[in-house]
């Protein structure tokens, strides 16, 4: 059976931090991580406490799928570094295997690189061993606005947009920056396929009235979104500035932008099923065709 174009998988639905209650955990209690497969090639974005889970079904994966190849490529894409999408990163299966051979990929933040945020928190004191300790095979590489991420059936290329590429890539992914988050901001992806297949990412945002503007041209006629929504609307005004939405700022955009599908994220880790579900069902007359995150869910194109 042939795979799908795109595939997405959510490991962590939650934001902040891991869910520390005892009732109300059907959506899950992990926080940031998806996993986007296009094609044959593996991708995963943030490294929140999803990623545990993750790594350990693709590492059983890939020695079960891939025993004969020499080298196991993953892309880890990183919205940006705050600890809710850093903190499973040395817990991650494949940097415990020779073969892997992991892609950093991600943005500047502040004075931060990602590879110099990656090396100090995965590293004495925050943890035993510093990722040159262990077997896997490093890379890192700056995102930015005006570059694209082309990928191939078995390798990809990270490109200045504005360069002439051949039109036999198999699927392309852009990166927009989001001002709305404190302090450095985060990075909004968009991977699309060369049939047509859109999905885009837009996690740790604030909604503007109206309407983000530039998420509304980056995210146009995406077949899926996944928009932060971690605030119910009753409670936005006391965390207003620190950086997230609202499910009714999810829904103008996904609106506006004419998405297909839209798929709320990064719940608060403080609100327990009944609590999701009534904003679920608030969504969804505000725009029918919107699901909340949950642990396990996977939708393909
Ligand atoms: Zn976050
Ligand atoms: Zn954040």
């Amino acid at each position: 059976m042939s795979k799908p174009a795109l595939r997405v998988r959510i490991y962590g639905a939650r934001g902040s931090y891991s869910s520390t209650s005892n009732h109300g955990t059907s959506f899950g209690v992990n926080t940031t991580c998806f996993r986007v497969d296009l094609g044959e090639q593996i991708l995963i974005v943030d490294a929140g406490s999803g990623i545990i889970n993750c790594g350990g079904e693709l590492l059983k994966e890939l020695q079960r799928e891939r025993a004969d190849r020499a080298e196991w490529p993953v892309y880890l894409l990183f919205t940006h570094m705050h600890i809710d999408h850093l903190a499973g990163l040395p817990f991650f299966a494949p940097l415990y295997s020779p073969k892997s051979d992991v892609h950093f990929i991600g943005p500047q933040i502040l004075d931060y690189k990602l590879e110099e945020a990656v090396r100090t928190f995965v590293h004495p004191p925050f943890f035993p061993v510093g990722i040159e300790d262990l077997p896997f095979r490093a890379n890192f590489h700056e995102m930015a606005e005006n570059k694209a991420i082309y990928l191939y059936k078995d390798r990809f290329e990270l490109r200045p947009l504005i360069e002439k590429i051949e039109p036999d890539w198999l699927s392309r992914i852009t990166s927009m920056r989001n001002y709305t988050h404190p302090k450095g901001g985060s990075f909004f992806y968009r991977f699309e396929t060369a049939a047509g297949a859109i999905l885009v990412i837009a996690t740790d945002t604030e909604g503007f009235a109206g309407g983000d503007q530039r998420l509304i041209k980056f995210a146009k006629g995406a077949d899926i979104l996944l928009h932060d929504a971690q605030y119910d609307p009753g409670e936005y005004g006391m965390m207003q500035g620190f950086g997230h939405s609202t499910y009714e700022m999810a829904c103008e955009v996904a609106e506006k932008a004419e998405v297909k599908k839209l798929v709320l994220v990064h719940h608060d880790p403080r609100y327990d099923d009944e609590k999701l579900r009534a904003i679920e069902k608030k969504a969804r007359e505000r725009f029918a065709q919107t699901l909340l995150a949950v642990e396990g869910m996977e939708l393909t194109l």
